[in-house]
């Protein structure tokens, strides 16, 4: 299980509702302040909610990103 502490570094997080199709880049550095850096990555998707339909029905895309100054495309979901 991935933590926000794995992703920082090489990885974006966005959210994406299900039903409206909205894309919302998370701050995973601000997350960390907030929930720790030992947080799994499922846990954040519990705590997501659509702004716009007010509904759970958000999923959580993970995208690859490299390391600073070593950027690659590559995405998967989960
Ligand atoms: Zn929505």
């Amino acid at each position: 299980m991935h933590s926000l502490n794995d992703l920082v570094e090489s990885f974006h997080l966005y959210a994406e509702c299900e039903r409206c199709q909205r894309s919302v880049q998370l701050d995973i550095e601000k997350l960390i302040v907030r929930l720790g850096g030992d947080f799994p990555i499922t846990g954040v998707r519990d705590r997501l909610r659509c702004t716009s339909c007010n509904i759970r029905s958000q999923d959580v895309r993970i995208v690859f990103v490299g390391p600073p100054g070593k950027r690659v495309i590559f995405q998967y979901r989960r």
